[in-house]
């Protein structure tokens, strides 16, 4: 076994375990692998065991791997999950099956008139600040609702549902509070006409508490990877 089949195997075990403990179905939890840092061929390698979802955060290095990869069968599906600028979004409603990060209309607006026509629309989760302190990415809770009744009907987007990057907390009881409060949104959110059927939410060290509290996305780099390499690519 080769060290990354191996961090896969474990990375399966620790979801499926997870699973089991919150009654829930396995397919109901999808795994996207984190590659930001990671070379072409570490992405091939992982995705030669099946891995299908890539998730990257630099819209540069994105485009480069995007366009390195296209071509391997089956296709990967490519999730942005950094934060986005307006003269950047192009590129991304060009290439990327979801979106994650969407914590402004702008944003939102320019990838829905950007996105090919030949295109399936693009699926995107609007960004939850959960932290309460200034100058971090998303929106704030209370302005979540204004912001998914505007993104919602633009034309060439589907709003999936919710993500959010809660700071890193040591015991499980503190680490589920943020994922449980973005559930809690999701569903005040649907229960407003909203039709949100994703949370995106838990990472290499907290996948496990994301997914009681009913996680469907999580996205982890350094459990399947191994620690990242500063400035692998630039
Ligand atoms: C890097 C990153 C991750 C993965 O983090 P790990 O701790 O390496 O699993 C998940 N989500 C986002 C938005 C990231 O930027």
């Amino acid at each position: 076994m080769t060290q990354l089949e191996d961090d896969q195997a474990r990375v399966e075990e620790r979801i499926a375990t997870a699973c089991r403990q919150a009654g829930r179905a396995r397919e109901e939890v999808r795994l996207l692998a984190v590659s930001k840092t990671r070379s072409d061929a570490e992405i091939q390698a992982l995705h030669r065991l099946g891995q299908r979802l890539f998730g990257e955060n630099y819209v540069q290095e994105f485009i480069a791997k995007h366009d390195a990869l296209t071509g391997l069968e089956p296709p990967l599906e490519w999730h942005f999950i950094g934060a986005l600028q307006t003269n950047k979004t192009r590129a991304v409603a060009e290439r990327a099956a979801w979106v994650h990060g969407i914590d402004r209309l702008k944003i939102a607006e320019r990838l829905s008139r950007q996105r090919p026509a030949g295109m399936a629309p693009l699926q995107v989760c609007l960004q939850i600040d959960l932290s309460g302190e200034p100058g971090k990415a998303g929106v704030p809770p209370r302005e979540a609702g204004g912001l998914a009744a505007a993104v919602a009907p633009l034309p060439n987007l589907v709003l999936r549902g919710l993500m959010a990057i809660p700071a890193p907390a040591e015991d499980p009881t503190a680490q589920r509070r943020p994922f449980a409060r973005l559930r809690e949104l999701r569903d005040a959110l649907n229960t407003r006409g909203l039709e949100l059927d994703t949370l995106s939410m838990g990472m290499s060290d907290d996948l496990e508490a994301a997914i009681l509290e009913g996680s469907t996305l999580v996205r982890v780099g350094t459990a399947l990877f191994g620690p990242r390499r500063p400035k692998a690519r630039q």
